[in-house]
C-alpha cells in the first residue's frame, strides 16, 4: 500500500475531491489496496470515489453478449463465469467475516441476473444498444460494490451509491448525454447526505439511467465523464483521474516510448486531445469541469507520489505543439448531392446522421461534395439509404486521423510545413481543418498511423540529453510543459 504520508501535499483542506480509478487501477487486489492508500491519503478532505469495471471486464461482457446473440450461449456463460470467479477471489482477499458473506451473496445475485440477461439475448438472437447498456452496467455495478466493501474493511467510512440513481441521461444508448437539471437534483438527494455525514460515496462510473430508470452508458471510457459530472454537480475543488500512466503525455506512450508527461495544460488543449483520440480522457470529461472551473489532475495510481498533469483554465507555456494524438477506426465519407449544396441539403444530411446516432468529426464542403469523418461504418448503409433520393454516399474505412494539438497551432505556418515535410513519403490523404485554432490533423491509412506519430514525435519532441542529477531538477528536465 502507498504511504499516505507521502501523498499529503494535496491534503490541505476539507474541500471535496472526486477520485476516479480506471480499470487497471482496480484490476486486482494489489491495485485495490493502492486505491485504498490513495483514498486514505485524502482523509482530511471530503472524498468521493468513482470506479470503472475491473480491467478488461467491459470488453468481456461485450464479447459474452455478442456470443449469446450469435447463438453461442455456452461460451457466453463461460465468459461471465470467469468474470464472476475473478470478483469472488478479490472479495475473498480484500474482505472477511460476515461482510464477506454479504458481499458474496450480493455478487452472486448480480451474476444470476447477468446470466438471465444472457439467456434473454440468446432467445432474442440480437443485442441492441439498449440491451447492451444493461449488460455492460454489471461491470461497474460489481466493481463499485467490491471497492466499497474493501474501503469499509480497512476502517474507512464508505457508502455504495448506485450511479443509475444519480446520473440521468437521454436515451441515446451507448453514448448517452446527461440531463443536467435532473442529474444535479438526483446527486443532491442521493450523494450529498453521505458527504455531509462524513461518508465516502463510491459509485460505478460509465453507467447511468434515463428518467424512466432504463440503464444507459456514457460511451466507452465514460467513467472519467462520470467523475466530472459528479464533480461539477457537487462543486468539487478538484477532480482526480487515477490511471496507469504518469499523466497526459506528449503522445500515447504505448505508441512512442519517448512520450513525456505534460505538466500543465489548458482545458481547451486537453479537450482537443481527448476529442482527437487520446484515450487517457473521455472526450466529454473536461466540459463540466471547465464550466465550473474545477481543476482536473491526471495521476498514476501505481506511482501516486508523481505530480501528474494539472488541467486548468489557462496554462502558459511557449510550446507550439503540446501533443500528438491518433484516432483509429475512422471512416472518411463522401457525399455527392444530386443537386446544389444548400441549407436544405445540409439539414437533410445532418438529420440522417443524427437519426442514426452517428457523430461527425470533421466536415468540409467543396463544389459538389461534402466530406466528413465518422468513427463507425455501422450506421453508414442506413444513412446512405435515407439520403438516396438526394445524394450518393460512399466511404472508405481503415483510416486514422493524426492530430497535433497546441494553442494557436494554426497560426504557426512553420508547424504545418514541418508536419508535411515529415510525412511527405506517406500517402497523406486529407488535410483536415476543424473549427478550432488548436489542431492540425491529417488522415492516413491505419497501417501508417503509428509510424507517422513516431516520426512527428521525434521532430516536435526531440530526445533530450540523458537526465543528470541536478539536485531534484532531473525529473522536471525530462518532462514537457
Ligand atoms: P483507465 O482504464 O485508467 O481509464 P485508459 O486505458 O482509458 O485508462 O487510458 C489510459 C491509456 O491512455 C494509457 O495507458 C495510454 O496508453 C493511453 N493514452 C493515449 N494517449 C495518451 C496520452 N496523450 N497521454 C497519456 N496516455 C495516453
Ligand atoms: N468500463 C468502461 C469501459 O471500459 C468505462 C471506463 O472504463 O471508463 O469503457
Ligand atoms: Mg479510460
Amino acid at each position: 500500500m502507498s504511504d499516505p504520508a507521502q501523498l499529503s501535499r494535496f491534503d490541505q483542506s476539507d474541500d471535496l475531491v472526486v477520485m476516479k480509478f480506471g480499470g487497471t487501477s482496480v484490476e486486482d487486489a494489489a491495485a485495490i489496496r493502492r486505491l485504498i492508500g490513495i483514498v486514505e491519503s485524502r482523509r482530511n478532505s471530503k472524498a468521493l470515489v468513482v470506479v470503472s469495471a475491473l480491467a478488461k471486464v467491459t470488453d468481456q461482457l461485450l464479447e459474452a453478449g455478442r456470443a449469446a446473440a450469435n447463438g453461442h450461449l455456452g461460451s457466453a456463460l463461460a465468459t461471465v463465469r470467469n468474470i464472476y470467479v475473478r470478483h469472488e477471489q478479490l472479495a475473498e482477499s480484500l474482505v472477511d467475516g460476515p461482510t464477506h458473506v454479504a458481499l458474496d451473496a450480493e455478487l452472486r445475485g448480480e451474476f444470476q441476473l447477468l446470466e438471465s440477461l444472457l439467456h434473454r439475448i440468446a432467445e432474442l438472437r440480437s443485442l441492441d444498444t439498449k440491451l447492451q447498456d444493461q449488460l455492460l452496467s454489471f461491470g461497474e455495478c460489481c466493481s463499485s460494490k467490491l471497492v466499497t466493501e474493501a474501503l469499509l474493511a480497512t476502517g474507512l467510512s464508505a457508502s455504495h451509491v448506485d450511479a443509475r440513481s444519480c446520473i440521468v441521461t437521454d436515451a441515446r444508448h451507448g453514448q448517452a448525454c446527461p440531463e443536467w437539471e435532473a442529474t444535479n437534483q438526483h446527486v443532491e438527494h442521493n450523494v450529498e447526505p453521505h458527504l455531509q455525514a462524513g461518508r465516502i460515496p463510491v459509485l460505478g462510473g460509465f453507467i447511468a439511467a434515463t428518467s424512466d430508470g432504463i440503464p444507459t452508458t456514457l460511451g466507452r471510457g465514460g467513467s472519467d465523464f462520470t467523475a466530472a459530472i459528479l464533480g461539477a454537480a457537487l462543486g468539487a475543488s478538484r477532480i482526480e483521474i487515477w490511471t496507469d500512466v504518469d499523466g497526459v503525455m506528449t503522445t500515447d506512450p504505448k505508441l512512442c516510448p519517448d512520450a513525456r508527461v505534460i505538466r500543465r495544460m489548458s482545458f481547451d488543449e486537453a479537450s482537443e486531445l481527448a476529442h482527437f483520440g487520446a484515450k487517457v480522457l473521455h472526450p466529454a470529461t473536461l466540459a463540466p469541469a471547465m464550466r465550473e472551473n474545477i481543476p482536473v489532475y491526471v495521476l498514476n495510481s501505481r506511482r501516486p507520489q508523481n505530480e501528474g498533469t494539472e488541467i486548468m483554465a489557462e496554462a502558459t507555456h511557449n510550446q507550439k505543439v503540446r501533443a500528438i494524438s491518433v484516432k483509429r477506426n475512422v471512416a472518411s465519407v463522401e457525399i455527392a448531392p444530386h443537386g446544389k449544396i444548400d441549407s436544405e441539403l445540409l439539414g437533410a444530411v445532418f438529420t440522417a446522421f443524427d437519426q442514426h446516432s452517428c457523430s461527425v468529426d470533421v466536415m468540409a464542403t467543396s463544389p459538389g461534395r461534402i466530406s466528413l469523418l465518422v468513427a463507425s461504418t455501422v450506421p453508414l448503409p442506413g444513412i446512405a439509404a435515407d439520403l438516396k433520393g438526394i445524394a450518393d454516399v460512399s466511404w472508405q474505412n481503415h483510416q486514422a486521423l493524426v492530430c497535433l494539438v497546441g494553442e494557436n497551432i494554426r497560426r504557426q505556418p512553420e508547424v504545418a510545413s514541418r508536419v508535411f515535410a515529415t510525412v511527405s513519403d506517406m500517402d497523406v490523404r486529407v488535410l483536415c481543418h476543424g473549427a478550432s485554432e488548436r489542431t492540425i490533423s491529417f488522415l492516413v491509412d491505419e497501417s501508417k498511423a503509428e509510424e507517422s506519430v513516431r516520426k512527428l514525435h521525434a521532430v516536435f519532441f526531440p530526445k533530450m540529453e540523458p537526465a543528470r542529477d541536478w539536485g531534484g531538477l532531473s525529473t522536471a528536465f525530462c518532462q514537457a510543459g
